[in-house]
């Protein structure tokens, strides 16, 4: 039963399973769209360049889907350690189906069912669910535990670990929760400056998934300055949609007089797109959606590109542009930087769920 509905709920486009909060926009047309309800008066120099890729990645998709299914096949209530991602509107919206947000675990009554967030746990807190024996449902992004997993192979040969982060962010809290009496935390190229460590031929480096690439790099050379034998990941630990959504902002924002970031203030990747804007030198601002969208900033502007962090839906995108249009942004168009066509399996305590619904066959999962 449940394996069908799941199924159901979802379209596939361009190969990406869409999940159902971000398929309000399937019956949108972006390209060149001058006619929706909401057109204001017409104007053929006013233009929306809508980015693609934008909005949700597979690691977000993947923890909202967790809980939704957690939700439909035990009932409610589900516990959820922290924001499962990081936008009120998603959270508001699985709040009101059920599920309850906390920001500890000892929050959780004892024998309950508990998610763990898209960002990530410690080692601790994997520790205090089973004295309290919770049932836990881990939706950590696999991007992420990738970084847990490098982090531990480090610490175990003997390295001092750098981790390159935001250090109040709840992913860098559980990394630093793998090994925290031999990783230190920076964020800036002067903090690299300052780090001490045992030994300097014995170091290597991680990173947040959600920096900004170009920062990233010149910490990473300044690392690689001060400690010429640094070690680090095999593949960059910056996730393909936070590398995605920045690539597109720099194609696209010379084209624009302002950007439009659509997501939360406490969302990583959604910050760093203004940032990268910004840099540019095209005006840019995060907002959550268009009730924070000031109509000054609309002022002597002709184009706007409108973009969207991971963790935002679709339906806030489509908000957002409608709002434009209502104000003569007539022609929007969908400028596509580079396909993206990642999705990540479920965990296996989700995927059993599902085989035991009853009138599942195996070949909906
Ligand atoms: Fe995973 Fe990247 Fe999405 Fe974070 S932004 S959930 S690391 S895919």
């Amino acid at each position: 039963m449940f394996g069908g509905s799941y199924l159901c709920s979802r379209g596939a486009r361009n190969g990406i399973l869409i999940d159902v909060t971000a398929t309000t926009l399937e019956t949108y047309s972006p390209v060149s769209d001058t006619t929706g309800p909401t057109a204001g008066p017409a104007s053929t120099d006013k233009r929306v360049l809508l980015l693609k890729p934008r909005g949700f990645c597979a690691g977000v998709v993947r923890a909202i889907d967790i809980v939704k299914i957690a939700l439909e096949t035990f009932g409610a209530p589900i516990y959820v350690r922290k924001e499962i991602v990081h936008n009120r509107f998603v959270v508001n919206e699985l709040a009101e189906k059920g599920a309850i947000f906390v920001d500890d675990i000892d929050q959780v009554p004892s024998g309950m069912r508990v998610i763990y967030s898209a960002h990530g746990v410690s080692p601790a807190v994997r520790e205090q669910s089973k004295e309290r024996k919770l049932k836990v449902i881990d939706a950590t992004c696999p991007l992420v535990t990738k970084v847990h997993v490098e982090a531990i192979k480090f610490a175990k040969q003997g390295y001092s670990l750098i981790l390159i982060g935001h250090r109040d962010h709840d992913e860098i809290e559980g990394t630093l929760g793998e090994a925290p009496d031999v990783t230190q935390v920076v964020s800036t190229v002067e903090e690299v400056q300052a780090l001490q460590v045992p030994d300097p031929e014995h170091v290597a480096y991680l990173t947040q998934t959600t920096l900004s690439l170009d920062e990233a790099r010149d910490i990473i050379q300044a690392l690689k300055e001060k400690f010429p034998k640094i070690a680090g990941p095999h593949s960059q630990d910056i996730c393909y949609a936070t590398e995605n959504r920045q690539t597109a902002v720099k194609n696209v924002a010379h084209q624009a007089d302002l950007v439009l970031v659509v997501g939360s203030n406490n969302s990583s990747n959604s910050n760093r797109l203004v940032e990268v804007s910004q840099n540019l030198s095209t005006r840019s601002y995060l907002i959550e959606n268009s009730g924070a969208i000031d109509p000054v900033w609309l002022d002597g502007v002709s184009t706007v590109a409108v973009t969207a962090g991971a963790s935002a839906p679709e339906i806030l995108v489509e908000d957002v542009v409608a709002y434009l249009k209502d104000r003569g942004f007539g022609s929007v168009e969908e400028v596509e930087v580079m396909p993206e066509n990642v999705r990540f399996g479920l965990p296996p305590e989700i995927v059993q769920a599902i085989q035991s619904a009853p009138g599942t066959t195996p070949a909906t999962v």
